[in-house]
């Protein structure tokens, strides 16, 4: 799955982050609502800020919250152009 990544703004192949770890929402939580797609790289540095043992609710999403803090990726117009035609020949 080719995308830009929105912690570091790689145009890689994304991997999908669960929001609700599925260890401890099994089934609970499905489909793209529960999806974050992130490169690997950013993924494994958002998985070490996720303690093991089930945590609050809230926590999960707070967690994305100050992992993106500050980063999103602002894409300009060429660059939007650039990804599009990317993605076009990557698919
Ligand atoms: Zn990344």
């Amino acid at each position: 799955m080719i995308g830009i990544c929105p912690k570091c703004g790689e145009l890689t192949n994304l991997t999908r982050h669960h929001i609700y770890p599925t260890r401890h929402y099994n089934g609970q939580y499905s489909g793209d609502r529960n999806i974050l797609k992130l490169c690997r790289s950013c993924h494994d540095d958002l998985e070490k800020m996720i303690p093991y043992k089930k945590q609050e609710h809230g926590f999960y999403r707070a967690i994305i919250k100050v992992f993106l803090n500050g980063t999103t990726v602002k894409i300009t117009f060429w660059g939007f152009i650039l990804y599009r035609l990317f993605v076009k020949f990557h698919n």
